[in-house]
C-alpha cells in the first residue's frame, strides 16, 4: 500500500483552492488503497488544520513556520514528513511558491520531479502524469519510475477536490531551523487596473492575431460597443499592449464570463486554461485549425479585425 502526501497551499493564515486539487492528485497517485496525508507549514497551522475538512484525509501534519512560509521551511518540513510516512508521492499546488520547493524537495529525497500537471492517469504504481510542453503544443505522458518518490505539482482547476469530511486531530512535526538566508517582507498583490476582468459577464479578447496594436482600438470598441470588457492573451501583455489585470489564461486571470469573445487568439493550452468556466466561447481566427475552434462554440474562420469592424458597424445599426 502506498501513500502521499498533499502539502497544503496557503497565503495569509488561509487555505488556499489548491489545497483540495493537490489532496485530490495525491488521493489519485496512493491509489484508491493508499494512505493520505496533509501537510499544513504555516505561521498558526492548528488553525488551518482545523478548517481542513476534506474526505479521506487519514492524517493532518502540521509544522510551525515563520511569518512568511519560507521555501527552505517547506522544503525542511515536508523531506521530515515524506521520510516519517514513506509517502510514495508529495504533491503541491502549481505556482511560484510550489516551484521554489518542489525541486529542492526532489532533490533532498532523491525524489522524480513533475510539474505542472494537468492529468493522473491509472493511479497508484505505475501512474501516468500528463503534462504540457513547448507552450501547450504537446502534451506527454509520464510513467514514474518504479520505487522512486516522486514531487508533483498540479495544475491549478485540472483535479475535482474531494467532499467535506471531519477533520482528523492535527499531529504536529517539528519546525525546521530558521533559515538565515531569507527574510519575508510580505506579499505585493498585483495592480488590478480599477478593471477585475473576473466579474465581466462580456469578454472581447484579443490575441497576436489582431496583427498591429493600432487594431486593438477596434477590438476595444466591439468590447465598448456590446457593454463588455477587453481582455487579452499574453502575448499582448508582454508587449505592453494591454496591462496584466486583463490578462487571460495560466499566469493570468481565471474568468467565468457568459460570453467569450475571442479575436485572433489560438487557444494554447496556458489560455484556455482561464476560460474552462466561461458560458459561451465564439472565437474568430483565419486558421480552421486553430485549437480555440475545439473549445468554441460558435466559430467564423475569418480575419479578425474585418469582423470587429462589422460587429461594430451592426451594433452602431
Ligand atoms: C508558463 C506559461 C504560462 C502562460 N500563461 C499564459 C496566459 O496566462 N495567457 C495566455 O494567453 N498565454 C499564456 N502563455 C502563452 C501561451 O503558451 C501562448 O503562447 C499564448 O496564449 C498565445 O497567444 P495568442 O493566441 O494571442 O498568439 P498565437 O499563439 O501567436 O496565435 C495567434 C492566432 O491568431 C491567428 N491569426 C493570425 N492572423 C489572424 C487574422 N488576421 N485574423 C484572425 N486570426 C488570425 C493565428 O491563426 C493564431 O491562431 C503561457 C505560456 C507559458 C509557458
Amino acid at each position: 500500500m502506498s501513500s502521499a502526501i498533499a502539502v497544503a497551499d496557503t497565503r495569509d493564515g488561509e487555505l488556499c483552492a489548491g489545497t483540495g486539487q493537490a489532496l485530490a492528485a495525491a488521493r489519485l497517485l496512493a491509489g484508491a488503497d493508499g494512505s493520505l496525508a496533509l501537510l499544513i507549514v504555516a505561521p498558526e497551522p492548528a488553525g488551518l488544520a482545523a478548517a481542513a475538512s476534506f474526505e479521506g484525509v487519514e492524517r493532518i501534519l502540521t509544522v510551525e513556520a515563520g511569518s512568511g512560509t519560507l521555501p527552505s521551511e517547506v522544503v525542511a518540513a515536508a523531506a521530515s514528513a515524506a521520510r516519517e510516512t514513506a509517502a510514495a508521492a508529495i504533491v503541491f499546488a502549481h505556482g511560484p511558491d510550489a516551484m521554489a520547493a518542489a525541486p529542492a524537495l526532489a532533490v533532498e529525497l532523491g525524489a522524480a520531479l513533475v510539474t505542472d500537471v494537468t492529468a493522473i492517469a491509472a493511479g497508484g504504481s505505475g501512474s501516468l502524469l500528463t503534462r504540457s510542453l513547448y507552450g501547450g503544443k504537446v502534451a506527454a505522458d509520464l510513467a514514474l519510475p518504479a520505487g522512486v518518490p516522486a514531487v508533483v505539482t498540479v495544475r491549478s482547476g485540472s483535479f475535482t477536490p474531494p467532499g467535506e469530511a471531519t477533520p482528523p486531530t492535527p499531529e504536529p512535526l517539528a519546525a525546521p531551523d530558521p533559515d538565515p538566508a531569507y527574510e519575508h517582507l510580505g506579499y505585493l498583490e498585483p495592480e488590478s487596473g480599477n478593471v477585475d476582468i473576473t466579474r465581466a459577464e462580456l469578454l472581447v479578447a484579443a490575441g497576436r492575431g489582431i496583427g498591429e496594436r493600432e487594431n486593438l482600438e477596434q477590438i476595444e470598441a466591439v468590447a465598448a460597443a456590446f457593454g463588455g470588457e477587453l481582455a487579452a492573451s499574453r502575448p499582448l501583455v508582454d508587449a505592453g499592449w494591454v496591462p496584466a489585470s486583463r490578462q487571460v489564461g495560466q499566469s493570468g486571470r481565471t474568468v467565468e464570463p457568459k460570453v467569450y469573445l475571442a479575436f485572433g487568439i489560438s487557444g494554447a493550452v496556458q489560455h484556455l486554461a482561464g476560460i474552462r468556466d466561461a458560458g459561451v466561447v465564439i472565437a474568430v481566427n483565419s486558421d480552421p485549425e486553430a485549437p480555440i475552434f475545439r473549445v468554441a462554440d460558435y466559430g467564423a474562420v475569418a480575419d479578425a479585425v474585418e469582423v470587429a469592424e462589422g460587429l461594430e458597424r451592426v451594433r452602431g445599426g
